[in-house]
C-alpha cells in the first residue's frame, strides 16, 4: 500500500475522551474512528490489524477441527423466549422491531441461534461431537462503554459452540479449545494468563478465562506462584480465618461521631483501623425484605458471591438510602448489628471480629467494643468478599497476589442448559432421544487489538507484535520529490519486497522527514527501512527496529535476505 494514496490523518494531541493508552493511540494513529458512544469504524490501516487477528484465530479454530459458519446478527425474540433470556438478559440487549411490530434483538451472543440450528440439523449420535464457530459483530448495550475497543457496544467476537453426547466428549473439546486459545494468544505475542472464572449469565459449570495482563485491565486476577492457582477475583473463594474468634475484652459503648459516615471517616475519628470496623450493606432480599451484609471495613463485597445466597435477590440490588431510612429509621452510614432487626449475613472475616466498631443505629453515633453473640445476635456466616493480596491461596500452596487483567477469551461447559430448554435432541445408539450437552467458547477479537496496544507501546506510539502489525515492513522514502533516482530505487525496492511475499507500507508522501518518522513510530510497524539520496549514493538503506531501536545500514543488494531474516526472528522461526 502507498501512503500517498491513503487519506491518513494522525493526531498529535491526545484526544480528551480517551482514558487509556490503547484508545488514545488507536485514535491518534487513525486506525479507528468513533461514530458514537461505544461504536467505532475501522479505517484501512486498523482493519488490516483486525483481519490479521481474525486470521490467527481462524487458523487455530480450523486446526482444532471447528467448523466456520456465519449466523445472523438480528435474532427473533421467540428463540430468546424459549430459554427465558428475553426477560433475564435485561438492558444489555438491544431490542428492535420490524414493520410488522415483531420483536428482535441485535445478538449479544448466539447460544439460542446455534441451538436452533443444532436441533434442526443434527439427528444422530454419529454426527457428534461437532463444534461450530463464527467471527461476527455483536452488540451489547453496555452501561458504561469506555476504554475504546475494550468495552465497546458494537464489537467483533469469535464465538464457538460445541455439541456432545456425553460429558467425556464435552470435556475433550473443552480441553482442545483451551489448547487452541493458548496457541492463539501465544502466536499473537501477548502476555496472558489462564484463570478459573465464574460462569456468569451464560450459566453452566466449568469455565476459564484468558486474560492479557495490563494495569488498565478492568478485571482483578488472584494468583499464587507457589501452587499455580489463578482465578478471576470474582470467582476466588476466600478461606475462613484460622482458629476461633477472640473472646470479648472491652465493654460496649456508644460514642458520638458527628458527620462520620464512611469507614475512613469513622476510623479516622476514633483512631481505629478499617480492619476493626464493621461495614453493613443493606441489599434487597429474595423475599422482598432487606438483608444486611456485614464485611470488615477494609474488605470489598463480592457481588457474585452475594447474589448466589438464597436470602439475597439476584441480580444484587443495594437498598436505596430512602428504603434504608424507611425500614430501619437509621440514616445510611450509622447502621450496626446491635438491635438492627434485620437478618444479618456476615463474611467469615467479619464474623471473626471481636471488640469492633459499628454503627449505633442512631444518626451521628457509632458503637465501640461490639461483640457478636454478646451484643449482637450471632450472624449467618458466608464467603462474601473479594480476596486481597496476602490472603491464603485456595490451592493451599502460599499466599495470593493480585494483578490486573483484560479478558480476551472465555470458555464454558454449558451442559444442557440451552439444549434442554430448546429441546435439542439426537438419537443415541439405542434409537432413544437424548438431550445434547454443549460447550461455548468466546474470544474478543476487537478487544485483542486494544489489549495488544496496552501491552506494547512507548511514548512515541504503538509497537505491534509482528503477527498483528498492519504491515510487515515500512519503507520510508526521504524527499521523493527531490530526486528521480530515489523514487526509482524506492519503486524497485517496493516491488522486489512485495514479490518476496512481504507486506510493505510505502511512505512515498511528499512530507517533511520529521513528520514521516514520527508517524512511522506512532503506527508501530515492527521493521522500517529508510531510503534517501545520501544512502542511495552508497547503495545503502537504513534499517530500524521499532521495539529495540536497533539500527543497521544494509546494502541494497542484501535487503531481501536481511529483511527475511528479521521477519523470521519475529516468528521465532
Ligand atoms: P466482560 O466481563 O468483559 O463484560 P463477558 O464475560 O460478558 O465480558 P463473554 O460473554 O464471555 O463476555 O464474551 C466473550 C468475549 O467477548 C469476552 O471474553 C471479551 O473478550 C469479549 N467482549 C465482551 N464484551 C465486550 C465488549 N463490550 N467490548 C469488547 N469485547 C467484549
Ligand atoms: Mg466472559
Amino acid at each position: 500500500m502507498r501512503l500517498s494514496q491513503l487519506p491518513w490523518t494522525t493526531l498529535k494531541e491526545t484526544p480528551a475522551e480517551a482514558e487509556v493508552v490503547s484508545h488514545q493511540l488507536l485514535l491518534r494513529a487513525g486506525l479507528v474512528r468513533r461514530l458514537t458512544s461505544g461504536i467505532f469504524s475501522w479505517m484501512p490501516l486498523g482493519l488490516r490489524v483486525l483481519r490479521r487477528v481474525e486470521q490467527v484465530v481462524r487458523e487455530e479454530m480450523d486446526r482444532a477441527g471447528a467448523l466456520e459458519v456465519l449466523m445472523p446478527a438480528v435474532q427473533p425474540a421467540e428463540l430468546w423466549q424459549e430459554t427465558g433470556r428475553w426477560d433475564r438478559y435485561g438492558d444489555l440487549l438491544l431490542r428492535i422491531h420490524d414493520r410488522q411490530q415483531r420483536e428482535y434483538c441485535f445478538g449479544p451472543t448466539h447460544e439460542e441461534i446455534i441451538t436452533d440450528i443444532a436441533r434442526r440439523e443434527l439427528r444422530s449420535y454419529r454426527q457428534l461431537p461437532v463444534n461450530y464457530y463464527q467471527i461476527q459483530t455483536k452488540f451489547r448495550d453496555e452501561i458504561r462503554p469506555r476504554f475504546g475497543l475494550m468495552r465497546a457496544r458494537e464489537f467483533v467476537m469469535k464465538d464457538a459452540y460445541s455439541f456432545h453426547m456425553d460429558q467425556a466428549s464435552l470435556e475433550e473439546t473443552y480441553q482442545a479449545m483451551a489448547r487452541a486459545y493458548t496457541r492463539i494468544f501465544t502466536r499473537l505475542g501477548l502476555h496472558f494468563r489462564t484463570v478459573e472464572a465464574d460462569s456468569g449469565e451464560i450459566g453452566g459449570s466449568r469455565s476459564q478465562e484468558f486474560h492479557v495482563l495490563a494495569d488498565s485491565g478492568e478485571d482483578a486476577i488472584a494468583y499464587c506462584d507457589g501452587d499455580q492457582y489463578a482465578a478471576n477475583v470474582e470467582a476466588t473463594p476466600s478461606l475462613p480465618p484460622a482458629g476461633p474468634r477472640p473472646a470479648p475484652t472491652t465493654t460496649l459503648e456508644t460514642v458520638a461521631t458527628p458527620g462520620a459516615r464512611s469507614i475512613e471517616e469513622v476510623g479516622a475519628f476514633l483512631g481505629v483501623p478499617a480492619s476493626r470496623c464493621l461495614k453493613l450493606l443493606l441489599v434487597e432480599g429474595s423475599d422482598g425484605g432487606l438483608v444486611a451484609l456485614a464485611l470488615r471495613g477494609d474488605h470489598q463485597l463480592n457481588a457474585i458471591k452475594a447474589e448466589r445466597l438464597p436470602q439475597v435477590a439476584s441480580p444484587l440490588a443495594l437498598a436505596s438510602a430512602e428504603r434504608v431510612l424507611e425500614t430501619t429509621g437509621v440514616p445510611t452510614g450509622f447502621l450496626g448489628p446491635v438491635g438492627l432487626g434485620l437478618p444479618v449475613i456476615a463474611d467469615h472475616a467479619a464474623a471473626h471480629l471481636a471488640d469492633f466498631v459499628a454503627g449505633a443505629n442512631r444518626g451521628d453515633h457509632h458503637q465501640t467494643g461490639v461483640n457478636w453473640g454478646r451484643d449482637a445476635a450471632e450472624p449467618m456466616v458466608a464467603d462474601l468478599r473479594n480476596v486481597v493480596a496476602g490472603d491464603p491461596s485456595p490451592g493451599g500452596g502460599g499466599t495470593l497476589d493480585i494483578a490486573r487483567g483484560i479478558e480476551v477469551g472465555h470458555i464454558f461447559q454449558l451442559g444442557d442448559k440451552y439444549s434442554r430448554a430448546m429441546n435439542a435432541v439426537v438419537l443415541d445408539q439405542d434409537g432413544k432421544e437424548r438431550v445434547m450437552l454443549m460447550g461455548c467458547y468466546g474470544i474478543g477479537v476487537s478487544r485483542i487489538v486494544a489489549a495488544a496496544i496496552e501491552q506494547n507501546h512507548d511514548e512515541n506510539g504503538i509497537i505491534w507484535p509482528a503477527p498483528m502489525s498492519p504491515f510487515d515492513l515500512m519503507l520510508l522514502v526521504l524527499n521523493p520529490k527531490n530526486s528521480d533516482a530515489v523514487t526509482a530505487a524506492a519503486e524497485r525496492l517496493y516491488a522486489g519486497l512485495r514479490e518476496a511475499g512481504i507486506e510493505v507500507l510505502l511512505d512515498d508522501r511528499d512530507a517533511r522527514p520529521g513528520v514521516k518518522f514520527a508517524e512511522a513510530d506512532l503506527l508501530g510497524i515492527p521493521h522500517r527501512l529508510v531510503l534517501g539520496e545520501r544512502g542511495l549514493k552508497d547503495g545503502m538503506v537504513e534499517y530500524r527496529q521499532r521495539r529495540s531501536g536497533a539500527e543497521a545500514k544494509v546494502a541494497l543488494a542484501d535487503v531481501d535476505s536481511f529483511i527475511r531474516q528479521q521477519l523470521a526472528n519475529d516468528t521465532g522461526a
